[in-house]
């Protein structure tokens, strides 16, 4: 047995469940931790100290103070909490705000966010070179946009630690005048092309993707896709150059979080031996939002952001298709003020039909996912998406647009599958309101012929969406470039 020296990694993200969470970033950061310490993977995650943050952390002894960070006096605290081993900026004048981490309440970006993220880099750039009351680190772990500027401070660091920058999402790219990069304390050389100098400002997303050593994105699909203009809003010729150190890796789900045997969340409980208790789920979501209490209808139902990205217009637009084939139709999601304005239209038009709220709501998520027939995901683009791997978790079947991580975790039950007993679920593409249209048909021609859906059903519960391979391939990656790295 070849034994391996235990690796110590400082992830750095602005978001982490169950704390605080907009997106799939936080489900990652807080699932990733626990997957990679079978691989000899210790990981301490340093996060803004935004109001939960701290109020989780409760009485946590101070680990270092810092007198003056980007315009007020801060400190480090160190402590476990939500199974993490968390190291948060306490620092008044960046993080203690309500509400969401990124925006006032009236949907503006905080007017400080580059020196927000500015100080949650260096932070992580000193906290990974000096160590933290001893404890050293061997490699930097930076997610999105928001921990890209800790890549840029590595790299101009007095020790060098390698860094891994991990894109969850190429759309936010954290760009900021020009104005902004003589208080961030790099030097003058970062500001270039070969730097981060972006279309003349400063790109916290593009210092990720130039500085890091090794660049990940979420699938093998969206890694391939944003190295064309198409999906590379406007860095895929930077891509294309690191290309050699560009990999994709998939998404998983905390299968412990998301068990539908477990989940208090649920009306009725059930596993991948019988699903039949999925009926009770059913019965609570067409009662909770006012559809017919039809066991037989087929069920279909939306979960995610109401973004263009997220393709809810697609569906309120293939209608026709819903009702030609007698289905209800479920929506939960927040976002644009003009979309959830559509949906809310949609669901009193269609009382019985369909049912909406505008919202989040986690119980509302789980039972969905654990009720409907169908979850539909008909993504524009989608870097992984997790709301496929719920639903194949707790039995809905996923009717997905073939792009992204949604191509990559979701087989069609086209013929030639089935034939060999294969397919999880049904892909589309490219997304239109016409083919979304057609691929709800199909999944309710199959949904009536009992069988093959039940197989389809089946194989999407027998379907291993943890974070084992995945882990495994962030574990070799971390220890490649940490042996390059030299
Ligand atoms: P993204 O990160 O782009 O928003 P993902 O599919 O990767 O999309 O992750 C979204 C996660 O957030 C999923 O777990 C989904 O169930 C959950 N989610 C999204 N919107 C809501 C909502 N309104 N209420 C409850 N959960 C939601």
């Amino acid at each position: 047995v070849r034994v391996r020296a235990t690796l110590r990694v400082l992830a750095v993200a602005s978001e982490a469940v169950p704390l605080v969470k907009t997106g799939g970033l936080a489900d990652v950061v807080g699932a990733l931790p626990g997957a990679l310490a079978p691989h000899g993977v210790q990981v301490t995650t340093l996060l803004p100290g935004y109001l939960a943050v701290m109020a989780a952390l409760g009485a946590a002894r101070t680990a270092r103070a810092l007198p003056d960070l980007f315009g007020g006096p801060a400190r480090l605290v160190r402590g476990p909490a939500a199974g993490l081993d968390i190291i948060a900026i306490d620092a008044p004048h960046l993080f203690a705000r309500p509400g969401n981490p990124y925006q006032t309440a009236d949907g503006n970006p905080w007017g400080d966010n580059a020196l927000r993220f500015a100080a949650l880099g260096a932070t992580a750039s000193l906290v990974a070179t000096e160590g933290l009351r001893g404890q050293k680190f061997d490699l930097v772990h930076a997610h999105d946009w928001q921990g890209g500027l800790a890549c840029a401070y590595l790299r101009f660091a007095a020790r060098q630690v390698p860094s891994v920058f991990t894109i969850h999402n190429m759309a936010f790219q954290g760009q900021f005048p020009a104005s902004i990069f003589p208080r961030l304390g790099l030097p003058e050389v970062a500001f270039a092309t070969a730097g981060l100098e972006y279309f003349g400002g400063v790109g916290f997303l593009k210092a990720g993707l130039w500085f890091a050593d090794r660049i990940t994105t979420v699938s093998p699909t969206y890694a391939a896709e944003i190295r064309t203009p198409a999906a590379g809003m406007g860095l895929d010729g930077l891509l294309r150059g690191r290309a050699d150190v560009l990999h994709g890796i998939l998404n998983g789900l905390d299968t412990d979080a998301w068990n539908p045997a477990t989940d208090p969340h649920l009306a009725a409980r059930f596993d991948a031996s019988n699903a039949a208790p999925r009926a009770a789920n059913k019965q609570a979501v067409q009662a909770a939002l006012g559809l017919a209490p039809d066991a037989l209808a087929p069920l279909f139902g939306f979960v995610g952001r109401l973004t263009w990205q997220k393709g809810i217009d697609l569906i309120l637009e293939a209608l026709p298709a819903l009702f030609a084939a007698g289905a209800q139709l479920v929506l939960l999601g927040n976002g644009d003020a003009e979309l959830e304005h559509r949906v809310r239209g949609a669901a009193a038009a269609n009382p019985g039909r369909i049912g909406a709220l505008v919202g989040f709501d986690e119980a509302l998520a789980r039972r969905i996912y654990a009720g409907a027939d169908v979850v539909l995901v008909p993504s524009r683009f989608e870097p992984c998406g997790l709301a496929q791997l719920c639903a194949l978790r707790y039995g809905a079947v996923p009717v997905v647009a073939r792009v992204g991580g949604l191509a990559d975790t979701v087989i069609d039950a086209n013929e030639m599958a089935r034939a060999v007993g294969a397919g999880t679920g049904i892909n589309f593409a490219p997304p239109v309101p016409e083919l979304l249209g057609a691929a709800m048909l199909r999944a309710t021609s199959l949904y009536r012929e009992g069988a093959p859906w039940q197989r389809i059903q089946a194989n999407a519960l027998a379907t291993d969406v943890s974070w084992q391979r995945s882990a495994a391939q962030y574990a070799a990656l971390f220890r490649e470039t940490i042996a390059a790295h030299g």
